[in-house]
């Protein structure tokens, strides 16, 4: 049996792929988060870009040589530098202007020279192939070297990255090897079959693959904001209450204490009340800060309600949670909050208990923590209290 595949044809269905699966993908981009919106434009130019450059491309001998060498390859090349850009912007990452600029720079000055001066197809293909295996390859470091990609799911992008930039160079490096391996455009023959190849896979490929970055960011960003609260970006009560069951079976298990801090900012109201609700919001996002310095890595802060606070302190005895809980009250009544301008010292009510043998749920140890809590508001704020059935009964507040 007779196999033939002809290029030209094969250009233009890669082409007409291409394009589909650049308006599904605009279509699927107004489904997603406005933050994907900047990366999503990019990637669908580079989808419109590129299938436009292989159209071009396969018109050699129909339209003049500027139209379907020069043009065709900066479309390609334009393309490539937009999968860039696209990849960039997902990651959140500086965008080097100038780096992608000389690319294509380059790329047109090659097949202008290589085209249009000299009719060297060796040379225009070594050249052109160089730079794009430039571009791909710097598509595919930044989806490997991306801050946040992780997991199975990046390597259907990056893997195409990664094998269109194989190509490119192997194009470029097998005809320095042999330079007369590809004298008509249309030839077919291994390199140009797997050219082909980068020109019409790749595009649906990488597109699936950008398109699964996509839903796997979103969802862990979905899955992140059902732990965390919006405000002060310290767990919500909901993921505390899972975190501190957890860090009761760990103290069991590991037989070491465990201890809590329920922290409560006095006389909140007033803020609101006198500075406004949005210097209300501030302070609590400062005093979590301020919190926070005083802790330990391993100590775990969540927001129980309002401007109530609580912090797991895992192999924690009650002297040094009570010691930690003065270590905060102090940084709070020897500095003042700086809430726009406005200085304002604020002050906190700090219970401190310690994990039980009778306690069987997270909700016992928590509601001792608050009853300690609650007999410093009572005691007259500014206070540290220890829960009595903790198994030491020191108060540390002076
Ligand atoms: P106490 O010393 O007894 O704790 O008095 P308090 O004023 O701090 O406590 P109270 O429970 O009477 O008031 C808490 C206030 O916190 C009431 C509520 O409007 C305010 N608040 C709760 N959540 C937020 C928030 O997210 N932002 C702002 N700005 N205020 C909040
Ligand atoms: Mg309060
Ligand atoms: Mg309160």
């Amino acid at each position: 049996m007779q196999w033939s595949f002809d290029i030209r044809s094969g250009l233009l269905v890669g082409a007409l792929l291409t394009v589909l699966i650049g308006l599904l993908l605009a279509v699927v981009a107004r489904a997603m988060s406005p933050a994907f919106r900047p990366a999503m434009n990019w990637w669908v130019a580079a989808t419109l870009l590129q299938p436009t450059g292989l159209v071009l491309l396969s018109q050699r001998d129909q339209l003049p040589a500027w139209v379907t060498i020069v043009l065709a390859n900066a479309f390609v090349a334009g393309a490539f530098a937009a999968y860039a850009v696209a990849l960039r912007r997902f990651h959140r990452l500086r965008v080097p202007v100038l780096g992608l600029g000389a690319a294509l720079a380059l790329a047109l000055a090659a097949s202008v020279w290589f085209g249009l001066v000299v009719d060297d197809l060796t040379w225009r293909l070594i050249t052109i192939s160089a730079v794009l295996a430039g571009m791909l390859g710097y598509s595919a470091w930044t989806i490997y070297r991306g801050p946040e990609s992780r997991g199975l799911v990046r390597h259907v992008a990056g893997g195409a990255f990664v094998a269109a930039t194989a190509i490119m160079a192997y194009r470029a490096m097998a005809l320095l090897w042999d330079p007369g391996l590809i004298t008509g455009i249309f030839q077919l023959n291994h390199v140009q079959l797997l050219s082909y190849g980068v020109g019409s896979v790749l595009p649906v490929v990488a597109t699936v693959g950008f398109l699964l970055l996509c839903t796997d960011r979103s969802q862990r960003e979905l899955a992140r904001a059902a732990r965390v609260d919006y405000l002060t970006d310290v767990y919500n009560r909901r993921a505390i209450e899972e975190l501190g069951t957890r860090a009761i079976a760990g103290a069991r298990r590991h037989g070491v204490s465990l201890a809590v801090q329920v922290v409560d900012i006095d006389h909140f109201k007033r803020i609101n009340d006198e500075l406004g609700h949005a210097a209300g919001d501030l302070a609590l996002v400062q005093a979590v800060a301020r919190i926070r310095e005083c802790l330990r890595a391993e100590d775990v802060m969540g927001r129980l309600g309002g401007e109530e606070f609580i912090v797991l302190m895992p192999d924690t005895d009650g002297a040094s949670a009570v010691a930690a809980a003065e270590r905060i009250r102090q940084a709070f009544s020897d500095r003042p909050l700086d809430l726009q301008g406005e200085r304002r010292k604020v002050t906190l009510s700090i219970g401190v208990a310690v994990l039980a043998p009778a306690d069987r749920l997270f909700s016992q140890l928590l509601l001792r923590g608050d009853r300690a809590m609650y007999a410093a508001k009572h005691a007259g704020r500014d206070l540290v209290m220890a829960d009595a059935m903790s198994g030491w009964d020191t108060t540390a507040a002076d």
